[in-house]
């Protein structure tokens, strides 16, 4: 999908339509203290010692279970407003393979 770098919104901040740059999220690092972490496993008595427990090991499940497997991605994008500089995102996003500025 290509997209022009700026554009004009509507800002929730100014409250009426202004210039805004588009941008693309940063992916972020998996947290260690997110959800279903294993730090957050051992603080509550799970995952503690070593190895997995005696059971076998396999591929991760997206490999083999997964027949339908999707191409494209959401995208996620962000809108910084120009005249107050304030940042908001899209309210949904649209599958594609990749994302293009012009
Ligand atoms: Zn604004």
């Amino acid at each position: 999908m290509k997209l022009p770098r700026l554009i004009k919104r509507h800002c929730p901040f100014c409250k009426k339509h202004t210039e805004h740059k588009v941008m693309q999220a940063k992916k972020k690092a998996a947290s260690s203290l997110s959800r279903g972490s294993k730090y957050r496993a051992r603080k509550r008595g799970l995952a503690r010692g070593l190895g997995n427990r005696g059971r076998y090991s396999r591929p991760a499940v997206g490999s083999w279970k997964r027949s339908g497997k999707k191409k494209s991605k959401k995208t996620d994008l962000r809108y910084e407003c120009k005249v107050c500089k304030k940042t908001h995102m899209q309210k949904k996003g649209k599958r594609t393979k990749r994302v293009e500025f012009k």
